[in-house]
């Protein structure tokens, strides 16, 4: 049996060390062998020289370095391809997600569940306009989407090898990891946590990249704009339809003067509004169609350094021993 933690970073000089302490004391209580394997995602401080330092000490350890910084999906997902383990855990290395947590996981694997993800009852140490928006989002996103994910869910999670080798059948480029995780179903279950602020270091996420990944999120896993688009057409070429109506008795009856310059920049104004809106969905679409279209690898690796479990490192130094006699 192996258990492997898969850990993206970038830029966490600051944290890698005390990540490494807790979990490698959360790791050593468990019964069976463990991976970590950290996905470099483009760092450009020094957090790939204190990994490749670590390793030294530390056979468990395994780095994919990438290319250069390709975002968290896909860091992840580069870890995901790279994992041997029977069983799988994602985790920030900022120590928001408590490595404590990890036995209460595997736990629940044990017991039978493809998929344990960890749901935080509290957030720690983040702005209250944060906590709004993100709640904001999980409920459009609930409402709009055909698969159910999780509320309050991040990305840490354990996952069974089967639902990981479903995970890396999916390989769109628009990734949106958490309703992937969502789509390919299996049994699911919580685990209930509070998340602690970040340890040292700043997030990565600015509100500009946030509102990225919500689109990101909604695009990838509902039409619901299209067809939102579509209804509002037809909601204001019906009410154009039935104020021209009424325009031509008025005129019939009354003989109106002509009149209504006001009304007539209102109309103009708001059809132009609703199309440049509806232009601006289906280009949303397009874009991602354009960019699944040119058929590009997720990622490129730089350097890859494979763990090794303890019982072949000591196999290993038993055989030069051996051959030393
Ligand atoms: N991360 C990454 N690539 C990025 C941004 C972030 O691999 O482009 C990693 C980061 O090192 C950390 C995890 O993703 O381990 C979560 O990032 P962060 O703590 O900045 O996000 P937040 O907790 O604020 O959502
Ligand atoms: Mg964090």
């Amino acid at each position: 049996m192996l258990l492997s933690v898969i850990v993206p970073v970038f830029n966490e000089e600051e944290v890698i060390k005390s990540f490494l302490q807790r979990i490698t004391s959360v790791l050593d209580t468990l019964s069976f062998d463990s991976e970590i394997l950290f996905v470099n995602d483009g760092s450009t401080d020094s957090t790939l020289d204190i990994l490749n330092q670590l390793k030294e000490h530390d056979p468990r350890i395994s780095i994919v370095d990438l290319s250069r910084n390709f975002g968290k999906e896909i860091a992840m997902t580069a870890g995901l391809d790279y994992c041997k383990g029977d069983a799988v855990v994602i985790i920030d290395a900022d120590l928001q997600d408590p490595p404590e947590l990890i036995p209460e996981l595997v736990q629940k694997w044990q017991a039978g569940y493809d998929v344990v993800y960890a749901k935080r009852i509290s957030r720690k140490g983040e702005s209250a306009l944060k906590k709004l928006t993100s709640k904001a989002f999980y409920r459009v996103i609930k409402r709009v989407s055909h698969v159910p994910i999780p509320e309050d869910t991040g990305d840490f999670r354990l996952m069974s090898r089967r639902a990981v080798n479903a995970l890396n059948s999916l390989r769109e480029r628009n990734r949106y990891m958490k309703g992937l995780f969502a789509w390919i179903g299996y049994s699911q279950t919580a685990v209930l946590y509070h998340r602690d602020p970040r340890y040292a270091g700043e997030s990565k996420w600015s509100y500009l990249s946030l509102w990225d990944l919500a689109i990101e999120g909604i695009t990838s896993f509902t039409v619901a704009p299209l067809k939102l688009s579509t209804y509002l057409g037809l909601l204001t070429a019906t009410g154009a339809f039935i104020y021209g109506l009424w325009i031509i008795i008025k005129t019939l009856i009354y003989s109106d003067p002509v009149a209504g310059y006001p009304t007539m920049m209102v109309v103009i104004l708001f059809l132009g509004g609703v199309q440049l809106l509806a232009l601006g969905i289906i280009g949303e679409y397009l874009g991602r169609i354009f960019s699944e279209s040119k058929q590009r690898p997720l990622y490129l690796v730089n350097e890859h350094h494979k763990s090794e479990t303890v019982g072949a490192v000591k196999k290993r130094a038993k055989v030069k021993a051996k051959s030393k006699d």
